[in-house]
């Protein structure tokens, strides 16, 4: 899914990430963890090239195609995010139109001849949608207005929205945070659905450590832009999250 070598991103005199190389292969799913700041949002936007990465050694491939080197994202960024479906945790639905219409919005970069009509779209990618729609479990919602759903609701139209658009992986940047722990726990289940029985990778960061550890057999820790643990999530004891989430961790838990 991802390569990434040595990457580096640099906001002023602050390195959001310090050298970071990770490899994650096409069918899996990861969490990623780690203190407010630790550089989560920053790796999954120069993964998906919505960010440029610091010049210099630094390189990130999906899909095995190169889509950031040398500080620039590459002529190959576009087609590889169309690739990647992207999740966040402010839900990015357009508030006004439909969940259906937000969802057929996923086929726009499919379609080279779009007119900017949606009668106009295929039919098979109308049928795609109500079926992605339903394979998340909203498809009752298909009309209402997007700002009208709950959050639940919402981030699952946004998963449908990831389907239609034909991704191979879907990068998910705390897509439960706002969410209550009922819903939170059915949007974690489809996402390990999607990986489990379509082979979707997954790359999830998560502010519930016991989320992470629950549904993700990989979880990689970032603490000040660096890789500070990348292994299976049963490897996580309180010494571990003690280390990368500091003395309070504890109290918290
Ligand atoms: P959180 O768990 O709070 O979402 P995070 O791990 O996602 O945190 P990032 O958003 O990646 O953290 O931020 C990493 C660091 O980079 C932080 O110190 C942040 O202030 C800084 N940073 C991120 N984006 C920018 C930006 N556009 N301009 C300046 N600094 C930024
Ligand atoms: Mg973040």
């Amino acid at each position: 899914l991802v390569s990434a070598r040595d990457v580096s991103k640099t906001f002023g005199s602050r390195k959001a990430l310090n050298g970071v190389s990770v490899e994650v292969a096409a069918g899996e799913m990861v969490a990623l963890i780690g203190p407010s700041g630790s550089g989560k949002s920053t790796l999954l936007r120069s993964i998906t090239g919505l960010q440029s990465i610091d010049g210099g050694a630094g390189q990130i491939d999906v899909f095995g195609v190169c889509v950031q080197k040398n500080g620039r994202t590459t002529s190959a960024t576009r087609a590889a995010r169309q690739k990647l479906g992207m999740i966040f945790q402010q839900f990015n639905l357009v508030g006004r139109l439909s969940l259906f219409s937000n969802v057929m919005l996923g086929a726009l970069g499919r379609l080279p001849g779009w007119r900017g009509l949606v009668g106009a779209w295929p039919a098979d990618d109308k049928a795609r949608a109500m079926a992605a729609l339903h394979r998340v479990g909203v498809s009752d919602y298909a009309a209402q207005r997007a700002n009208t759903l709950s959050g639940g609701q919402q981030q699952r139209g946004a998963i449908a929205r990831a389907l239609v658009q034909g991704a191979r992986a879907i990068l998910a940047d705390e897509p439960v945070a706002s969410l209550d722990p009922v819903s939170a726990r059915k949007v974690m289940e489809i996402l390990v659905e999607l990986n489990q029985r379509d082979g979707m990778g997954v790359i999830v960061t998560l502010h519930q450590v016991d989320y992470a550890i629950r549904y993700c057999e990989r979880v990689i820790a970032l603490k000040a832009g660096k890789i500070v643990y990348d292994g299976p999530s049963t490897g996580l004891d309180t010494k571990q999250l003690i280390d990368i989430y500091g003395p309070e961790f504890e109290d918290a838990f």
